[in-house]
């Protein structure tokens, strides 16, 4: 299976960005309304600056206090960003998710943002492809097929 086929597979397309200056309140109003775990930091809509998630904001609240929520984005963003391709396996996306502890991937097609996909996304489509090979397999012992 691939990116794209996930993509597609979303009930809401499009991403959900906010800008580097905007405040993490701002972020948080977001995150919140949207229910959703993090957020594209861009400037433009199309190129990466960042991403910033809840935990992100979260482990601010931690350490320094609910005063950071005036602090600007790009302050609690993660700069280096792992995005993906539309074309990629989900497979690969597994593991770069897996092996950089995060849950948001962005997906990039020719250098433009198109998409996000998170760990919720995956977990969904893994589920259904195991279901339908579970029903060819057992429709197999059957002999239905
Ligand atoms: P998450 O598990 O996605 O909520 O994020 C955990 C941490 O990883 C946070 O510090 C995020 O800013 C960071 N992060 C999330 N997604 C990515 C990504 N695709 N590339 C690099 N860092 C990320």
């Amino acid at each position: 299976m691939k990116v794209s086929q996930l993509l597609q597979a979303k009930p809401v397309s499009g991403v959900l960005s906010i800008k580097p200056g905007d405040t993490i309140n701002t972020a948080a109003e977001m995150l919140s309304e949207h229910r959703i775990g993090a957020l594209i930091v861009s400037t433009d809509g199309k190129q990466i600056d960042g991403i910033l998630s809840e935990r992100d904001i979260v482990r601010e609240i931690g350490k320094n206090g609910i005063g950071c929520m005036s602090n600007c984005a790009r302050d609690l963003m993660t700069s280096t960003v792992v995005a993906c391709k539309p074309e990629d396996t989900v497979i690969s996306l597994m593991s770069k998710m897996s092996n950089g502890r995060f849950r948001h991937m962005p997906v990039v097609d020719g250098g433009v943002l198109v998409g996000v996909v998170s760990i919720g996304d995956v977990v969904k489509a893994r589920i259904e492809l195991i279901e339908q090979e579970n029903a060819a397999l057992t429709d197999m012992i059957h002999g239905k097929v």
